[in-house]
Order: C-alpha cells, then sequence, then structure tokens
C-alpha cells in the first residue's frame, strides 16, 4: 500500500479483491446482512495492509520433523473501535490479531458547537499497548478521528493507526494537519463532502447500513 502522492500520510488500497468488494459496499441495494459481511471482509483486506511493517520478535518452532526460525508480534496491540459504525470491523481485526485488546471509545458530535464529544471510554489509567488501531468506516469531517487521537494520545499511546474503509480529502487533511504521525489506510479516497457531511459517492451511513436503522 503505497503512500498517497497527495496525502502523505494515507495509504489507500488498490488491490483488486478490495476494489470488488468495495463496489458492492457502495451498492444501494446491498441488504444489512450482506453488508456487514463486506464491512468484515474489507476491514480483514486493510488492516493486513495496516499490519505490514508491524514488530516482530525471532521464536524458535518445532515441526513434525525438526525446528526452525519462526516469528511472532512483537507489538501489544490495541483496537479501538469508535461506537457504533467501527463495531463491524473489530471480528476481524481480531481474526488478524487474536491477541489484540479492545478499548471501546463513544463519540458524537455536538450539534451545536459541532465538536465531538466522548461519551463511553473504558481505556484503563495508563497505556497498556505499544500500536493503537483506531476503527472508524467512515472518515468524514476527521472530527471523531482527531478527537479519539487526542484521547489516545493523552492516554499515553505513542503509536497509532487509523483504519478507515472510506476517507473524504477533508478528513485526511484535517487529521494531516493535527497528527502528522498517524498514518492513514482506506480502502478509498472519495470526492469531498456533501453539506450534510455525508462522503459522496460514498455509501451513506455506515451505522445504519450494518444496524439496520435507517428507517428503510
Ligand atoms: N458517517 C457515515 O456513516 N457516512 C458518511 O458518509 C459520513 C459519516
Amino acid at each position: 500500500m503505497p503512500n498517497h502522492p497527495d496525502h502523505p500520510t494515507l495509504h489507500v488500497s488498490d488491490h483488486p479483491a478490495v476494489l470488488h468488494k468495495l463496489a458492492l459496499l457502495r451498492d444501494a441495494t446491498t441488504e444489512h446482512k450482506k453488508f456487514r459481511e463486506l464491512v468484515r471482509e474489507i476491514s480483514w483486506l486493510v488492516g493486513y495492509e495496516a499490519l505490514a511493517d508491524a514488530r516482530l520478535v525471532p521464536l524458535t518452532v518445532r515441526t513434525p520433523l525438526e525446528e526452525t526460525e519462526g516469528s511472532k508480534l512483537a507489538d501489544r496491540i490495541g483496537l479501538v473501535p469508535i461506537l457504533r459504525a467501527g463495531l463491524g470491523m473489530v471480528d476481524a481485526m481480531l481474526e488478524l490479531m487474536p491477541t489484540a485488546q479492545v478499548w471501546h471509545l463513544g463519540l458524537f458530535r455536538d450539534e451545536r458547537t459541532l465538536r465531538p464529544v466522548e461519551y463511553y471510554n473504558k481505556l484503563p489509567d495508563q497505556a497498556t499497548v505499544d500500536l493503537c488501531l483506531i476503527l472508524d468506516p467512515m472518515l468524514a469531517t476527521g472530527g471523531s478521528a482527531t478527537a479519539a487521537i487526542e484521547v489516545l494520545k493523552q492516554w499515553g499511546a505513542v503509536h497509532i493507526k487509523l483504519i478507515n474503509l472510506i476517507a473524504a480529502p477533508e478528513g485526511v487533511r484535517t487529521v494531516a494537519a493535527a497528527h502528522p504521525d498517524v498514518s492513514i489506510y482506506t480502502a478509498a479516497l472519495d470526492r469531498g463532502l456533501n453539506e450534510r457531511g455525508y462522503i459522496m459517492p460514498g455509501l451513506g451511513d455506515a451505522g445504519d447500513r450494518q444496524f439496520g436503522t435507517g428507517g428503510g
């Protein structure tokens, strides 16, 4: 996953499997069950690419025939799904990293101040992981992502990555300006936000489409 030419902290997948699944994810006729499966599958693929530079320690393993050299992940990894849409990304990431810790973070946007407000935070007093992966399908304005990164940095997290499925240039710029040390991994970089803050062409409301709450 190379760095994007216009956004140095952004990595956009160009893997054919991701692109195929992304078109199905965007499709308005894709029903909730299939949508959840696609969120899971694309999260796995993007998460896999985001882990490409994870640290390893060597170990010795005994095959049925002899001893050989192997590796295991050295980083203690924390998954931080942003409620509620990030929940659908957790299982895939736990398949990739079964020993990861999961720390839920709830943020909503205050319609008066337009600032993200934290309403749920179960992080322990001190950082217990080396690498935090923030999970949120949509990087729109970047307000929630920036707030989540600030919470994690105050907590003591040093190495943070953001995993999205679709990003808007506005959100990428906001996060990169405030946190140039945080790499962003996504399946797609879309055109931009509409007047209601939706990513265009996007996929609609990622929470509603996963959980069947859109009223449609
Ligand atoms: N959140 C969503 O679920 N969809 C968007 O398009 C933007 C933010």
